[in-house]
């Protein structure tokens, strides 16, 4: 039997999935990156050995391994090098060069894409709205990407680098950026803003610098959380004005696109029942149409694995298309 292999290498973690043709998971894995001492080129040598680790533990199960994508938090090219993914360091990579190289002729597919856009496929193929045409993911790690399925294909834009969302201005007179312009969504809604905006002590949040260090987000995440759960109102009254901020940039793309689904992934699903009440109201206000046009939105149940479970589902993908096992 065969299996197909996901990898997400994000800020502070690695994960692995592998899983057969149907697509039920045969291996799962993940372990926190300590992103400041191996960032760089040293990365994608971690990345090698712990693609060689999960192929080997596929192949002593007894599958044949038909390919490998892996999930970069960054600008993704459609030849595999990864152009910009400041949160690891990795300026103009060639991810699937450097690891066809280390795996040495692996005879199988080996891909790379960003994150966002794989979630969206993992999404679309094995989430609950599997088979849903017109869906958009939003990535809640320690970045904010959006991947875009259009008439059941993920679009990607010209060169790769569709879905930028983190950069869709919100506030030009709120927080800078690290892009240097100031109440980009990421700024303002992304998950590092979110703690930030939670823990701002009943001051307004820091209003001049959004630009958050990558990092581990997710004690501060659950923090979050459980303050909320036991009602801190200043908690309460972040999440709502960054509910109302991230729903302004849902109502962007809804006007855009007019998806079915709109899935919140990675942190914002923990986040998910003080966020979305308010990212409905400001959907509501700003949408073209009453309703959305019949979107949705809603908390991602793949949670933290789907990018690299969508890794997985493009290779599956093309098994689909013919173009694997390859002879
Ligand atoms: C990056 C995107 C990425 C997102 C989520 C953003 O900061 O620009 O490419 O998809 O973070 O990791
Ligand atoms: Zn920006």
């Amino acid at each position: 039997s065969y299996a197909a292999i996901g990898i997400e290498v994000n800020v502070d973690h690695l994960t692995a999935v592998a899983v057969d043709l149907a697509g039920q998971p045969v291996l799962s894995w993940r372990r926190s990156f300590p992103g400041a001492t191996e960032r760089g080129p040293r990365s994608v040598t971690a990345v090698a050995a712990l693609a060689r680790r999960v192929i080997a533990r596929t192949e002593r199960d007894g599958r044949q391994v038909l390919g490998l994508s892996v999930a970069v938090p960054g600008l993704v090219d459609p030849h595999g090098r990864v152009s910009d993914a400041p949160g690891l360091g990795w300026r103009d990579v060639d991810v699937v060069g450097d690891l066809t190289r280390a795996l040495r002729e692996p005879g199988f597919l080996v891909d790379v894409g960003n994150d966002a856009n794989l979630a969206a496929l993992a999404e679309h193929r094995f989430g609950p709205h599997a088979g849903v045409s017109d869906l958009v993911y939003l990535t809640g790690e320690a970045g904010l990407g959006a991947g875009m399925i259009v008439d059941g294909r993920l679009r990607r834009g010209s060169a790769g680098y569709g879905g930028e969302a983190a950069h869709i201005q919100i506030d030009p007179a709120g927080p800078l950026c690290r892009c240097g312009r100031r109440g980009c969504l990421e700024a303002l809604a992304g998950i590092g803003a979110v703690v930030r905006r939670a823990s701002a002590n009943g001051d307004e949040p820091d209003a001049r610098d959004g630009t958050v260090p990558f990092s581990d987000l997710e004690p501060e995440v659950d923090e979050v959380v459980a303050r909320a759960r036991a009602g801190d109102r200043q908690v309460l009254a972040a999440l709502e004005a960054a509910g109302r901020d991230l729903g302004a940039g849902v109502a962007v793309l809804v006007n855009l696109l007019n998806p079915r689904t709109v899935v919140l992934g990675g942190h914002y699903a923990a986040l998910a029942p003080w966020l979305l009440p308010a990212v409905d109201k400001e959907l509501q206000e700003r949408a073209a149409v009453p309703g959305g046009g019949g979107c949705q939105v809603v908390a991602s149940t793949l949670q933290r694995d789907a990018a690299a479970l969508g890794g997985a589902a493009r290779v599956l993908e093309a098994v689909d298309a013919g173009r694997l096992p390859f002879d």
